[in-house]
């Protein structure tokens, strides 16, 4: 394959089920073909027409003239001490994604990128500092996780538990390919997962968080918060000047009244910056538009020296006031920083 080539074919696997169905009829060949390139593509995850064994020959020759096949490679992974996996991904046209393993004694986490790079701009995130490239289509989110479920079972002999948008970008500024990815991970004929165990996580795009409400996916919506006052979450996330605190809370409140759900609010905590009492009485009053779970997440190290991971003790104190405001709170451990595979250190950079 030719990296960067410029191709009229339609790529086969960036179809849906329903879209490869309509494509093989418009070509003229039998349904019942459909089904069966369906499931040489997804569940044998074959790259190549030559291989698809149960076509004719003449069949897999047409099918290679009138469609491409384009796949995310993995080219190079990393270990950390920690037993976090970090994959690097080579797309078609030559971008490169991140995609991280996190496994523990229950669970085997995948952390997969939706965009290349991003371009929300985050102070403190060394994805920002990329810029952003492109959407990711939905097989590419896909090859993610197959890659990652692979190595899982290679590892630890079971197939990933849980997956989380929260690799490079913004999961709801690519909305379409989302909600293919989401869909092929709970059909049956896909991965089969329970959407409780796909976390979505967005910075705040109201109108978008909506739509996942009525899409009815039922996926845990994770808001990365990290201050619950508007002056300082802008002066951290720009983004927060398209929508203020007060959008949030509108399309949370939403989001929970039509799936049920509780909110996961993601929450970094930096020294000096927003971990006193007075971040944690504004981010207590935030959680009581609706039920939540709290994430605080000591800041993991970039290149953006102005910000420092706070004090553990500072980590503990924060954490004993929200639960004693009978708020549920979890300190996220910092799993793969020694090789930048821990939240927002995602940047390319091997
Ligand atoms: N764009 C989405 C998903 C990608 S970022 C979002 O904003 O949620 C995934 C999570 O990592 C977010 O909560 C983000 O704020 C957090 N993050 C970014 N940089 C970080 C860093 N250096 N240390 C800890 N968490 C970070």
């Amino acid at each position: 394959m030719t990296v960067g080539k410029k191709s009229k074919k339609i790529n086969i696997r960036s179809l849906t089920k329903e879209e490869l169905s309509l494509a093989i009829a418009e070509k003229g060949h039998p349904a019942f073909r459909a089904k069966q390139i369906w499931e040489w593509l997804w569940k044998k995850q074959t790259v190549d027409f030559k291989q698809m064994s149960s076509l004719s020959l003449p069949l897999r020759e047409q099918l290679n003239k009138e469609f491409e096949i384009l796949n995310a490679v993995p080219f190079h992974s990393q270990l950390s001490k920690d037993g976090t996996f970090k994959t690097t991904l080579r797309l078609f046209d030559g971008n490169v994604i991140e995609a991280v393993l996190i496994p523990d004694a229950k669970r085997n986490t995948a952390c997969i990128s939706s965009q290349v790079g991003c371009k929300l701009g985050c102070h403190f995130c060394a994805t920002a500092s990329l810029g952003f490239k492109r959407n990711l289509s939905f097989d590419e989110i896909m090859d993610q996780l197959f890659c990652l479920d692979q190595k899982a079972i290679e590892q630890s002999g079971s197939k990933l538990s849980n997956i989380v948008f929260m690799g490079m970008g913004e999961p709801l500024l690519n909305f379409e390919a989302l909600l293919k990815a989401i869909q092929m991970i709970t059909s049956p004929e896909g991965m089969g997962m329970s959407p409780t165990r796909i976390t979505v996580s967005t910075v705040g795009i109201s109108k978008q968080i909506k739509r996942l409400a009525d899409e009815k996916t039922n996926v845990n919506l994770a808001l990365s918060l990290h201050a619950a006052n508007d002056e300082l979450r802008s002066s951290l996330i720009p983004f927060n000047d398209v929508e203020p605190i007060k959008n949030l809370i509108d399309a949370l409140r939403y989001y929970h009244e039509v799936t049920g759900q509780r909110i996961t609010i993601e929450y970094i905590l930096f020294d000096k910056l927003n971990d006193d009492l007075k971040s944690a009485k504004e981010l207590a009053n935030f959680c009581r538009n609706f039920p939540v779970k709290i994430n605080l997440i000591p800041y993991n190290q970039t290149d953006m020296k102005q910000f420092k991971t706070a004090q553990m003790r500072k980590v503990t104190e924060f954490a004993e006031f929200l639960k004693d405001m009978n708020i549920v709170v979890n300190v996220r451990r910092s799993r793969g920083s020694d090789i930048s595979a821990a939240c927002g250190q995602l940047a390319n950079k091997g």
